[in-house]
């Protein structure tokens, strides 16, 4: 027997149809490239979306066909977003910090068949233009701009778009939620990157959760910052959490220092954030160097790479400010652990808090993690067994895009790539990537633990712990550091630090002192290079 409830699909653009119902005077502030600031509300937003979505259409694009963007944190890029999925093609998002190689790949990969970007990316398209098959159309994210028309008569204007659009214009009805809606190609260290291509409805209940008090926590009290760019996994799809519930919505462009930030957290009353680990220290370096504190600022999301314990320290006790450490992957679309407490936990004493806030966190419903060994053998949540990370879920990747890299899943899972443990309540503690942990001697060593903890020695600004070839363990971790400005390192000290904090054995072979530590288009680092170079350190 069928249920008696009205059958209504689950599509992205009911978020912004919601938001311009419920929310329509709830403001967006924007910076614009040119550093200048845009400010209007969800009503309309939502008008001018339509008018895009219906512009789209005229152009002659059609439902399924990929629509690329190169773009930062603004309103634009926040219209594009919805008016090209609700119009039933598919957003793609692209990284503006990957070698122009790879966007061409990328782009060719995908068939796109428009590019919106920011003036910022002006250059970068017109080096990478002659290079692209499919794309037909290339829209600048700004207003009509004549001198720049006359010299590039192959792009077109955003604004132009929109001033041509009908604000009547009403969403397609030939959508389904389970229509492909977005896309992101992976950050992947090594092979092609492969794109995952989410689903209206993955999207919408991703978000639908991450709004919960257990994850995100996003109300229509809160004032959201996403400092995640959106070319990173749809900024962790909090451009589509924050109109469901009607966070008043800050857009920061593309000045991501601390002096930057810090203006607009205070200027907007902003209560919550999400960014990557890296972002946060050239915050708090900037607040402590200015003795600014953040009094409406109350909790921030940290993920994309592990947040040093020091980092949630200073969040804490120098700006109350709570961490939520999260975990994610492009292939998760990205959540899938958040650090929330439970109620039994109410009661640990200040340093079990501590040992608790720093793991990646527990899933929300809608997840459900494994820890596997080398044969596909799951062992048991004690907290203890480490293994392979798997994953499923209705917001889990089943297959690439155009079925690159042939079945990603083992049994129904994904396999993440990730080495952890996971305790009987589900929080979760990543040791490693599988390919990065350190195998010494048979037993593993985690260089995120050693680089969370030289990340809290006063002198380091960037570390990276490697594993490197030795000739009686196999492999022994090396430590690469980069000071801070002004500051002398010494070798034996840095060594001797780790005395005490982690078992004997633990302790890296060798110090390098480097002048900057690789990192790929999002932030994270690249270890395969770092192994290049140093890989027969200690032979
Ligand atoms: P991406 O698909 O580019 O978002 O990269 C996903 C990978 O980033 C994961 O598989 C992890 O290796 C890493 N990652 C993300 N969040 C965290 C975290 N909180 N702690 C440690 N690693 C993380």
């Amino acid at each position: 027997m069928l249920g008696l409830m009205m059958d209504q699909q689950l599509l992205v653009n009911q978020i912004i149809d919601h938001a311009a119902r419920y929310h329509s005077d709830t403001q967006i502030v924007s910076v614009n490239t040119d550093g200048g600031q845009f400010r209007y509300d969800y009503g309309s937003a939502h008008s001018n979306i339509l008018k895009l979505a219906s512009s789209l259409i005229k152009l002659g694009l059609k439902k399924s066909d990929r629509v690329a963007t190169i773009a930062w944190n603004n309103h634009r890029h926040f219209e594009t977003y919805y008016a090209i999925s609700g119009g039933g093609m598919v957003c793609h998002t692209l990284n503006p910090r990957l070698f122009p190689e790879q966007l061409i790949y990328i782009i060719n990969h995908a068939e796109d068949k428009a590019l919106f970007f920011d003036k910022t990316f002006l250059p970068l398209v017109e080096g990478v233009r002659k290079h692209l098959k499919t794309v037909e159309h290339f829209v600048l994210l700004e207003d009509t701009d004549n001198a720049l028309r006359e010299s590039n008569p192959w792009l077109s204007f955003y604004d132009e778009l929109l001033a041509e659009g009908d604000e009547n214009y009403s969403w397609p009805d030939n959508i389904e939620e389970r229509d492909a809606c977005s896309l992101c190609y992976t950050s992947g260290t090594t092979g092609n990157p492969k794109g995952v291509l989410y689903s209206h409805r993955s999207t919408l209940i991703h978000a639908m959760m991450s709004a919960t008090p257990d994850v995100m926590n996003f109300s229509a009290r809160d004032c959201l910052l996403p400092v995640v760019p959106m070319f990173h996994v749809n900024a962790w799809g909090t451009p589509y959490a924050a109109p469901m519930v009607g966070a008043k919505l800050v857009l920061p462009g593309p000045g991501l220092d601390g002096e930057s930030l810090t203006k607009l957290f205070l200027a907007e009353k902003v209560t919550i954030s999400a960014g990557v680990p890296t972002i946060w220290g050239g915050l708090l370096d900037y607040l402590d160097a200015s003795n600014i504190k953040l009094p409406d600022m109350q909790r921030t999301i940290v993920g994309g790479s592990a947040c040093p314990p020091a980092m949630l320290d200073r969040f804490r006790d120098d700006y109350g400010i709570e961490v939520l450490h999260a975990w994610g992957m492009t292939e998760l679309s990205p959540l899938g652990t958040v650090n929330n407490l439970k109620n039994k936990h109410l009661e640990l004493s200040a340093d079990e808090l501590r040992d608790l806030r720093i793991l990646q966190g527990r899933p929300p419903f809608g997840i459900e993690l494994g820890i596997f060994d080398e044969d596909a053998n799951q062992l048991p949540n004690d907290g203890k067994s480490q293994g392979d990370l798997y994953c499923r879920g209705p917001w889990v990747v089943s297959e690439y895009f155009a079925g690159e890299g042939g079945d990603p899943l083992v049994n129904g899972w994904f396999p993440t790539g990730d080495v952890a443990t996971l305790d009987e309540d589900g929080f979760m503690c990543i040791r490693d990537r599988s390919k990065d942990i350190i195998k010494s001697g048979g037993e593993w060593i985690s260089s995120v633990d050693l680089e969370n903890l030289a990340m809290g020695h006063p002198d380091i600004a960037d570390a990276a712990v490697i594993a490197v070839l030795h000739p009686k363990w196999d492999e022994r971790p090396l430590l690469l550091v980069v000071g801070k400005a002004g500051i002398q390192l010494d070798e034996a000290s840095l060594l001797q630090y780790y005395e005490g904090k982690v078992a004997k054995w633990w302790i890296p072979d060798a110090v390098k002192i480097v002048d900057e530590i690789p990192r790929n288009a999002t932030g994270k680092i690249r270890k395969n290079i770092l192994r290049e170079a140093h890989g027969n350190a200690l032979m």
